[in-house]
Protein backbone atom coordinates (compact mmCIF):
# COMPACT_ATOMS: atom_id res chain seq x y z
CA UNK A 1 0.00 0.00 0.00
CA UNK A 2 1.06 3.45 -0.51
CA UNK A 3 1.33 6.20 2.24
CA UNK A 4 -0.22 8.83 2.98
CA UNK A 5 1.46 11.62 1.96
CA UNK A 6 1.37 15.04 2.64
CA UNK A 7 1.42 15.82 -0.83
CA UNK A 8 -1.89 13.15 -1.10
CA UNK A 9 -4.11 15.43 1.25
CA UNK A 10 -6.17 18.61 -0.46
CA UNK A 11 -6.56 21.63 2.04
CA UNK A 12 -9.13 20.14 4.23
CA UNK A 13 -7.78 17.32 5.05
CA UNK A 14 -4.75 18.95 6.23
CA UNK A 15 -6.71 21.28 7.82
CA UNK A 16 -7.81 18.42 9.91
CA UNK A 17 -4.52 17.15 10.47
CA UNK A 18 -3.60 20.86 12.23
CA UNK A 19 -7.04 21.17 13.87
CA UNK A 20 -4.84 21.72 16.63
CA UNK A 21 -3.50 24.23 15.52
CA UNK A 22 -4.22 28.05 15.34
CA UNK A 23 -5.90 28.55 11.68
CA UNK A 24 -2.95 30.50 9.72
CA UNK A 25 -0.76 27.22 9.96
CA UNK A 26 -2.86 25.55 7.44
CA UNK A 27 -1.85 28.37 5.02
CA UNK A 28 1.75 28.55 5.98
CA UNK A 29 1.89 24.49 5.54
CA UNK A 30 -0.08 24.68 1.78
CA UNK A 31 2.44 27.51 0.98
CA UNK A 32 5.16 25.88 2.12
CA UNK A 33 4.29 22.81 0.25
CA UNK A 34 3.17 24.24 -2.92
CA UNK A 35 4.54 27.58 -3.50
CA UNK A 36 8.04 27.25 -2.07
CA UNK A 37 8.31 23.64 -2.58
CA UNK A 38 10.11 23.82 0.70
CA UNK A 39 10.81 20.42 2.85
CA UNK A 40 8.88 20.05 6.15
CA UNK A 41 11.93 20.01 7.87
CA UNK A 42 12.77 23.50 6.68
CA UNK A 43 9.45 25.41 7.15
CA UNK A 44 11.14 27.85 9.67
CA UNK A 45 7.84 30.00 9.95
CA UNK A 46 6.55 26.56 11.34
CA UNK A 47 6.53 25.51 15.48
CA UNK A 48 10.11 22.83 15.45
CA UNK A 49 7.38 20.73 17.21
CA UNK A 50 5.33 20.84 14.74
CA UNK A 51 7.52 20.25 11.58
CA UNK A 52 8.92 17.07 14.12
CA UNK A 53 4.96 15.50 13.67
CA UNK A 54 4.59 16.12 10.48
CA UNK A 55 8.00 14.50 9.59
CA UNK A 56 7.38 12.00 11.55
CA UNK A 57 3.62 11.00 10.62
CA UNK A 58 3.69 11.37 6.89
CA UNK A 59 7.24 11.15 5.39
CA UNK A 60 8.51 11.96 1.76
CA UNK A 61 7.19 9.22 -0.39
CA UNK A 62 10.12 9.06 -2.55
CA UNK A 63 13.09 7.66 -1.16
CA UNK A 64 16.33 8.49 -2.97
CA UNK A 65 18.31 5.13 -3.58
CA UNK A 66 20.06 6.98 -6.70
CA UNK A 67 20.61 10.04 -8.84
CA UNK A 68 22.52 10.02 -12.03
CA UNK A 69 24.15 12.91 -13.69
CA UNK A 70 24.79 13.60 -17.03
CA UNK A 71 25.39 16.63 -19.74
CA UNK A 72 27.30 18.25 -17.53
CA UNK A 73 24.98 18.98 -14.90
CA UNK A 74 21.65 19.54 -17.68
CA UNK A 75 20.58 15.86 -17.38
CA UNK A 76 19.61 14.56 -13.67
CA UNK A 77 17.54 11.08 -13.45
CA UNK A 78 16.45 10.21 -10.11
CA UNK A 79 15.72 6.39 -9.27
CA UNK A 80 12.90 6.55 -5.97
CA UNK A 81 12.20 3.84 -3.75
CA UNK A 82 8.01 4.14 -2.73
CA UNK A 83 7.02 3.32 0.75
CA UNK A 84 6.53 -0.44 -0.43
CA UNK A 85 9.10 -1.10 -2.20
CA UNK A 86 8.09 -0.25 -5.67
CA UNK A 87 10.74 1.80 -7.60
CA UNK A 88 10.16 4.70 -9.84
CA UNK A 89 12.28 7.19 -11.93
CA UNK A 90 12.04 10.99 -12.74
CA UNK A 91 14.15 13.14 -15.38
CA UNK A 92 14.77 16.82 -15.03
CA UNK A 93 16.31 18.74 -18.01
CA UNK A 94 17.98 22.03 -18.22
CA UNK A 95 18.10 23.85 -21.50
CA UNK A 96 19.50 27.29 -21.83
CA UNK A 97 15.49 28.97 -21.45
CA UNK A 98 13.91 26.63 -19.49
CA UNK A 99 13.60 23.37 -17.58
CA UNK A 100 11.82 20.51 -17.72
CA UNK A 101 10.88 17.41 -15.44
CA UNK A 102 9.66 14.09 -16.67
CA UNK A 103 7.33 12.46 -14.10
CA UNK A 104 5.76 8.98 -13.88
CA UNK A 105 2.53 8.03 -13.11
CA UNK A 106 2.64 4.61 -13.15
CA UNK A 107 5.17 1.99 -11.26
CA UNK A 108 5.86 -0.05 -14.29
CA UNK A 109 3.33 -0.07 -17.42
CA UNK A 110 0.70 -2.20 -18.63
CA UNK A 111 0.65 -1.07 -22.28
CA UNK A 112 3.63 -3.79 -23.55
CA UNK A 113 5.24 -1.53 -26.04
CA UNK A 114 8.25 -3.77 -27.09
CA UNK A 115 10.53 -1.37 -28.14
CA UNK A 116 10.15 0.63 -24.58
CA UNK A 117 11.75 -0.66 -21.38
CA UNK A 118 8.88 0.50 -19.41
CA UNK A 119 6.79 -1.73 -21.12
CA UNK A 120 9.20 -5.03 -20.94
CA UNK A 121 9.30 -4.95 -17.13
CA UNK A 122 5.32 -4.61 -16.75
CA UNK A 123 3.17 -3.28 -14.29
CA UNK A 124 3.66 -2.83 -10.65
CA UNK A 125 1.10 -0.45 -9.37
CA UNK A 126 -0.70 3.05 -10.11
CA UNK A 127 1.53 6.03 -8.33
CA UNK A 128 -0.86 8.18 -5.98
CA UNK A 129 -1.33 12.17 -6.84
CA UNK A 130 1.26 12.97 -4.30
CA UNK A 131 3.66 10.41 -5.11
CA UNK A 132 3.82 12.39 -8.99
CA UNK A 133 3.35 15.69 -7.16
CA UNK A 134 6.22 14.93 -4.97
CA UNK A 135 8.62 14.23 -7.88
CA UNK A 136 7.79 17.89 -9.53
CA UNK A 137 8.61 19.16 -5.59
CA UNK A 138 11.71 17.33 -5.18
CA UNK A 139 13.12 18.20 -8.94
CA UNK A 140 12.31 22.03 -8.42
CA UNK A 141 14.53 22.01 -4.82
CA UNK A 142 17.12 20.13 -7.04
CA UNK A 143 16.96 23.04 -9.68
CA UNK A 144 16.63 26.02 -7.45
CA UNK A 145 17.73 28.87 -7.93
CA UNK A 146 16.42 27.35 -11.47
CA UNK A 147 12.87 27.19 -11.87
CA UNK A 148 10.98 24.08 -13.24
CA UNK A 149 9.38 25.43 -16.13
CA UNK A 150 7.72 22.47 -17.58
CA UNK A 151 5.95 19.08 -16.72
CA UNK A 152 5.42 16.56 -18.95
CA UNK A 153 3.87 13.08 -17.87
CA UNK A 154 6.43 10.98 -19.89
CA UNK A 155 7.98 9.31 -17.47
CA UNK A 156 6.63 5.50 -16.64
CA UNK A 157 3.63 4.51 -17.06
CA UNK A 158 0.35 5.44 -18.93
CA UNK A 159 -1.22 8.34 -17.22
CA UNK A 160 -4.19 7.87 -18.80
CA UNK A 161 -4.72 4.43 -17.00
CA UNK A 162 -4.37 6.22 -14.17
CA UNK A 163 -6.51 8.92 -14.95
CA UNK A 164 -8.08 10.48 -11.69
CA UNK A 165 -4.76 10.84 -9.09
CA UNK A 166 -2.75 12.03 -12.93
CA UNK A 167 -5.56 14.48 -13.34
CA UNK A 168 -4.98 15.96 -9.53
CA UNK A 169 -1.52 16.57 -9.98
CA UNK A 170 -2.35 18.26 -13.08
CA UNK A 171 -4.94 20.34 -11.04
CA UNK A 172 -2.33 20.92 -7.95
CA UNK A 173 0.39 22.08 -10.52
CA UNK A 174 -1.42 24.62 -12.01
CA UNK A 175 -3.81 25.50 -9.33
CA UNK A 176 -1.33 25.62 -6.41
CA UNK A 177 1.94 25.52 -7.70
CA UNK A 178 1.12 28.65 -10.79
CA UNK A 179 1.96 26.41 -13.58
CA UNK A 180 0.31 27.67 -16.70
CA UNK A 181 -2.01 24.32 -18.77
CA UNK A 182 0.46 25.47 -21.73
CA UNK A 183 3.25 24.34 -19.56
CA UNK A 184 2.18 20.88 -18.84
CA UNK A 185 1.78 18.39 -21.15
CA UNK A 186 0.41 14.19 -21.02
CA UNK A 187 1.28 12.18 -23.33
CA UNK A 188 -0.55 8.89 -24.14
CA UNK A 189 -0.22 5.89 -25.68
CA UNK A 190 -4.05 6.56 -27.17
CA UNK A 191 -6.32 5.25 -24.34
CA UNK A 192 -9.38 6.57 -25.82
CA UNK A 193 -11.20 7.33 -22.95
CA UNK A 194 -8.77 8.67 -21.19
CA UNK A 195 -8.69 11.53 -24.41
CA UNK A 196 -11.93 12.02 -24.07
CA UNK A 197 -11.73 12.94 -19.84
CA UNK A 198 -9.28 15.02 -20.95
CA UNK A 199 -11.42 17.05 -23.53
CA UNK A 200 -13.97 17.56 -20.62
CA UNK A 201 -11.78 18.76 -18.34
CA UNK A 202 -11.70 22.51 -18.14
CA UNK A 203 -8.10 22.79 -17.82
CA UNK A 204 -5.77 22.96 -21.05
CA UNK A 205 -3.05 21.02 -20.98
CA UNK A 206 -1.05 19.77 -24.23
CA UNK A 207 -1.86 16.53 -25.64
CA UNK A 208 0.79 14.39 -26.60
CA UNK A 209 -0.34 10.74 -28.28
CA UNK A 210 2.80 8.08 -29.14
CA UNK A 211 1.68 7.06 -32.73
CA UNK A 212 4.65 5.01 -34.30
CA UNK A 213 3.28 4.19 -36.81
CA UNK A 214 -0.22 5.77 -39.26
CA UNK A 215 -1.49 2.21 -40.45
CA UNK A 216 -3.29 0.09 -38.14
CA UNK A 217 -1.47 -3.31 -39.07
CA UNK A 218 2.00 -2.23 -38.10
CA UNK A 219 0.71 0.14 -35.00
CA UNK A 220 -1.20 -3.11 -33.54
CA UNK A 221 2.27 -4.66 -33.39
CA UNK A 222 4.59 -1.88 -32.38
CA UNK A 223 1.70 -0.68 -29.85
CA UNK A 224 -0.75 -3.44 -29.09
CA UNK A 225 -3.54 -1.48 -27.45
CA UNK A 226 -4.09 -0.13 -30.78
CA UNK A 227 -5.64 -3.38 -31.34
CA UNK A 228 -8.55 -1.93 -29.00
CA UNK A 229 -8.17 1.49 -29.93
CA UNK A 230 -7.69 1.73 -33.81
CA UNK A 231 -6.30 5.06 -35.81
CA UNK A 232 -9.52 6.07 -36.60
CA UNK A 233 -10.92 6.31 -33.36
CA UNK A 234 -7.88 7.90 -31.46
CA UNK A 235 -7.94 10.14 -34.42
CA UNK A 236 -11.52 11.00 -34.09
CA UNK A 237 -10.70 11.38 -29.87
CA UNK A 238 -7.71 13.67 -31.30
CA UNK A 239 -9.46 15.87 -32.96
CA UNK A 240 -12.58 16.14 -30.13
CA UNK A 241 -9.58 17.81 -28.26
CA UNK A 242 -8.41 19.78 -30.76
CA UNK A 243 -11.47 21.56 -31.86
CA UNK A 244 -12.25 21.60 -27.78
CA UNK A 245 -9.57 23.05 -26.10
CA UNK A 246 -7.58 24.61 -28.43
CA UNK A 247 -4.73 23.13 -27.96
CA UNK A 248 -1.84 21.96 -29.86
CA UNK A 249 -1.47 18.36 -30.48
CA UNK A 250 1.95 16.53 -30.63
CA UNK A 251 2.68 13.51 -32.20
CA UNK A 252 5.60 11.13 -30.93
CA UNK A 253 7.46 9.00 -33.52
CA UNK A 254 10.05 6.91 -32.54
CA UNK A 255 12.24 6.19 -35.51
CA UNK A 256 12.85 2.36 -35.91
CA UNK A 257 15.75 1.31 -38.46
CA UNK A 258 13.60 -0.11 -41.42
CA UNK A 259 9.96 -0.36 -39.48
CA UNK A 260 8.43 2.57 -39.79
CA UNK A 261 11.41 5.16 -41.28
CA UNK A 262 10.42 4.90 -44.84
CA UNK A 263 9.04 8.07 -47.21
CA UNK A 264 5.91 6.06 -47.09
CA UNK A 265 5.69 6.52 -43.99
CA UNK A 266 6.13 9.53 -43.39
CA UNK A 267 3.27 10.35 -46.26
CA UNK A 268 0.74 8.16 -44.69
CA UNK A 269 2.10 10.46 -40.95
CA UNK A 270 1.30 13.78 -42.40
CA UNK A 271 -2.14 12.39 -43.93
CA UNK A 272 -3.10 12.30 -40.13
CA UNK A 273 -1.34 15.52 -39.10
CA UNK A 274 -2.56 17.50 -42.06
CA UNK A 275 -6.61 17.71 -40.54
CA UNK A 276 -5.20 18.17 -37.12
CA UNK A 277 -2.37 20.59 -37.35
CA UNK A 278 -0.44 18.02 -35.42
CA UNK A 279 3.05 18.47 -34.52
CA UNK A 280 5.67 15.74 -34.46
CA UNK A 281 8.43 15.08 -32.51
CA UNK A 282 10.69 12.53 -33.81
CA UNK A 283 12.94 10.62 -31.37
CA UNK A 284 15.25 8.30 -32.92
CA UNK A 285 14.92 4.86 -31.15
CA UNK A 286 16.74 4.51 -27.76
CA UNK A 287 18.23 1.18 -27.03
CA UNK A 288 16.63 -1.25 -24.76
CA UNK A 289 17.31 -4.40 -23.70
CA UNK A 290 14.32 -6.17 -24.74
CA UNK A 291 14.29 -4.68 -28.46
CA UNK A 292 16.73 -5.80 -31.06
CA UNK A 293 16.01 -3.37 -33.82
CA UNK A 294 18.08 -0.23 -33.55
CA UNK A 295 17.24 3.55 -34.45
CA UNK A 296 17.26 5.03 -37.65
CA UNK A 297 20.75 6.57 -38.60
CA UNK A 298 20.96 10.35 -38.53
CA UNK A 299 20.69 11.06 -42.20
CA UNK A 300 17.30 8.94 -42.83
CA UNK A 301 16.28 10.55 -39.54
CA UNK A 302 16.77 13.66 -41.37
CA UNK A 303 15.36 12.43 -44.35
CA UNK A 304 12.10 11.47 -42.62
CA UNK A 305 11.61 15.22 -41.12
CA UNK A 306 12.46 16.69 -43.97
CA UNK A 307 9.81 14.75 -45.63
CA UNK A 308 7.22 15.62 -42.82
CA UNK A 309 8.07 19.51 -43.61
CA UNK A 310 7.75 19.65 -47.38
CA UNK A 311 4.43 18.11 -46.87
CA UNK A 312 3.33 20.93 -44.72
CA UNK A 313 4.27 19.26 -41.24
CA UNK A 314 5.86 20.74 -38.44
CA UNK A 315 8.48 18.41 -37.67
CA UNK A 316 10.91 18.64 -34.64
CA UNK A 317 13.55 16.20 -33.64
CA UNK A 318 14.47 15.17 -30.15
CA UNK A 319 17.01 15.47 -28.72
CA UNK A 320 18.41 12.79 -27.04
CA UNK A 321 18.98 13.54 -23.24
CA UNK A 322 20.40 11.32 -20.37
CA UNK A 323 21.15 8.13 -22.78
CA UNK A 324 24.60 7.67 -21.09
CA UNK A 325 22.55 6.72 -17.77
CA UNK A 326 19.37 5.28 -19.75
CA UNK A 327 17.18 8.27 -18.96
CA UNK A 328 16.15 8.94 -22.74
CA UNK A 329 12.82 8.47 -23.62
CA UNK A 330 11.28 5.07 -23.69
CA UNK A 331 14.44 3.74 -21.32
CA UNK A 332 12.73 4.32 -17.82
CA UNK A 333 12.91 1.10 -16.26
CA UNK A 334 14.19 1.47 -12.55
CA UNK A 335 16.69 -1.55 -13.72
CA UNK A 336 20.14 -1.49 -11.74
CA UNK A 337 22.49 0.67 -14.45
CA UNK A 338 25.09 -1.20 -16.60
CA UNK A 339 27.28 1.45 -15.69
CA UNK A 340 27.38 2.45 -11.93
CA UNK A 341 30.38 5.09 -12.15
CA UNK A 342 27.68 7.65 -13.45
CA UNK A 343 25.82 7.17 -9.91
CA UNK A 344 27.01 9.93 -8.15
CA UNK A 345 26.01 12.06 -4.72
CA UNK A 346 24.19 15.60 -6.04
CA UNK A 347 26.29 18.52 -5.01
CA UNK A 348 25.03 21.99 -5.84
CA UNK A 349 26.44 21.45 -9.79
CA UNK A 350 28.27 18.48 -11.57
CA UNK A 351 30.77 19.41 -14.23
CA UNK A 352 32.01 17.18 -16.17
CA UNK A 353 36.04 16.83 -15.84
N1 LIG B 1 2.77 5.77 -21.80
C1 LIG B 1 2.80 7.13 -22.26
C2 LIG B 1 3.81 7.98 -21.53
C3 LIG B 1 5.24 7.61 -21.78
S1 LIG B 1 5.97 8.81 -22.77
C4 LIG B 1 3.04 7.14 -23.75
O1 LIG B 1 3.33 6.10 -24.30
O2 LIG B 1 2.91 8.18 -24.37
C5 LIG B 1 7.41 8.01 -23.35
C6 LIG B 1 7.59 8.23 -24.82
O3 LIG B 1 8.80 7.57 -25.25
C7 LIG B 1 6.47 7.65 -25.62
O4 LIG B 1 6.23 8.43 -26.73
C8 LIG B 1 7.07 6.32 -26.02
O5 LIG B 1 6.42 5.76 -27.13
C9 LIG B 1 8.48 6.71 -26.34
N2 LIG B 1 9.41 5.58 -26.34
C10 LIG B 1 9.25 4.39 -25.75
N3 LIG B 1 10.32 3.60 -25.95
C11 LIG B 1 11.18 4.34 -26.68
C12 LIG B 1 12.49 4.10 -27.18
N4 LIG B 1 13.10 2.94 -26.97
N5 LIG B 1 13.10 5.08 -27.88
C13 LIG B 1 12.48 6.27 -28.08
N6 LIG B 1 11.25 6.56 -27.61
C14 LIG B 1 10.61 5.60 -26.93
Amino acid sequence: MALVTLYDLNRDALGALLADEPRFRVDQLWEGLYRHASPVAEMSNLPAALRNRLTAEHPDALGEIRASVTDDGDTVKWLWALADGAQVETVLMHYPKRSTVCVSTQAGCAMACGFCATGQAGFTRNLTSGEILEQVVRARQHAAPRRVDNVVFMGMGEPMANFDRTWEAVERLHTDMGLSARSLTISTVGLIPGIRRMTAESLPVNLAVSLHAADDTLRDELVPINRRYPLAELMDACAEYVTTRRRRLSFEWALIDGVNDRFSDAEQLAGLCQPLRAHVNLIPLNPTGGFATRGSPPQRVAAFADRLRRLGVNATVRANRGTDIDAACGQLSAATPARPDTSVELGPTRRSP
